[in-house]
């Protein structure tokens, strides 16, 4: 009986809250919906602190491990100086049939195994290209050589650290959103500009067809992906929102946009059926982690991944409450 009185009250106190377009009423939205799945998103979408001034929540400081977001590149991995192994070394491995992290501590890079070679999500920072990526490549048993082309989610160092010396080594074809070709073209040693990625492109290779949005907001040729993946043969869709972190920093035209295509990418998601997250830093939902229970997986038990369509839809609600949440502090209402 009291789970039935319970049930109501906690949705109607959800939709009020919601109805209150105060900073910190749509942080308390996305707070309510936290679980392992999403809080490290929030930690980095989120205002760590909601108070009256902005500036308060200085985009550099702790926590905003992203990467300063709203345009100005993160460093990158040949621009400064490379920090020892021990402090970023972190193995990889497979997570579905045809679906490989390569990572580091902080950020993941993402191998789609397809009939006729690989498609590459993002690179890491440069420094990890070897170790990481190539060599991470090899010990789940693929060829680098057979990367054909990579997908850069948005151009800061710690994304597409490594796309120029993939681009010169295996020559994949690059993909990037616009905007964000205009970013790296200012990087001290950029890629070569290919693809001008667009909304709703279909990426073919071989049986894998990839879909990619352009999602503007963490940068403003953001790129998110849709991936067909599949666990023992059963087919499950993997959504990677493809920039995250917000600060007092980000624009406003720029929060206007992460809100809306993260509603956006949610009924793209629900209508593709995506049952699975997968992000490029390992806080979002706990991936190393995660990726730790899927090699101890016995038979029969369940995917670590596989998290349900409804799981998708509260990330993404989770991010779009927080940059709710920073508009509303930015439009002066904390
Ligand atoms: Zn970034």
């Amino acid at each position: 009986m009291s789970r039935a009185f319970f049930l109501p009250l906690f949705v109607t106190t959800v939709v009020l809250a919601q109805s209150d377009d105060t900073g910190t009423a749509h942080k308390a939205a996305a707070t309510a919906l936290l679980n392992s799945n999403n809080t490290g998103a929030a930690r980095l979408a989120c205002p760590a602190t909601i108070g009256p001034a902005p500036t308060a929540n200085s985009p550099a400081g702790p926590g905003r491990a992203g990467g300063p977001p709203g345009g100005r590149g993160a460093a990158k991995g040949g621009g400064r100086a490379t920090p020892p192994k021990e402090n970023w070394y972190a193995e990889g491995g497979q997570v579905f049939d045809n679906l490989y992290m390569l990572t580091t501590k902080t950020n993941s890079a993402w191998a789609v195994k397809t009939s006729q070679g690989i498609i590459l999500i993002d690179t890491l920072f440069g420094y990890a290209a070897q170790d990481a990526i190539v060599d991470g490549l090899k010990k789940v048993g693929l060829d680098p050589a057979d990367i054909k082309y990579i997908i850069v989610s948005h151009a800061h160092g710690d994304h597409d650290g490594a796309v120029k010396f993939l681009q010169d080594t295996y020559k994949p074809r690059i993909i990037m959103g616009p905007k964000d070709w205009e970013l790296s073209a200012r990087e001290a040693d950029p890629p070569r500009h290919d693809i001008e990625a667009t909304d709703g492109q279909k990426l073919t290779l071989g049986d894998t067809t990839v879909t990619i949005y352009i999602t503007p907001g963490h940068t403003a040729g953001t790129l998110s992906v849709l991936v067909p993946v599949k666990d023992h043969g059963q087919p499950h869709v993997a959504m990677e929102w493809g920039g995250t972190a917000l600060s007092g920093g980000t624009s406003k035209e720029m929060l206007e946009s992460y809100i809306s295509n993260a509603k956006r990418l949610k009924d793209i998601s629900d209508g593709l059926g995506a049952d699975v997250i997968i992000g490029n830093h390992t806080e979002y939902n706990d991936a190393l982690n995660r990726l730790e229970r899927t090699k101890a997986r016995k038979a029969g038990e369940p995917n670590p991944w596989i998290v349900g369509k409804g799981e998708v839809d509260k990330y993404l609600t989770v991010v779009e409450e927080c940059a709710k949440s920073w508009l509303a502090i930015g439009n002066g209402r904390p």
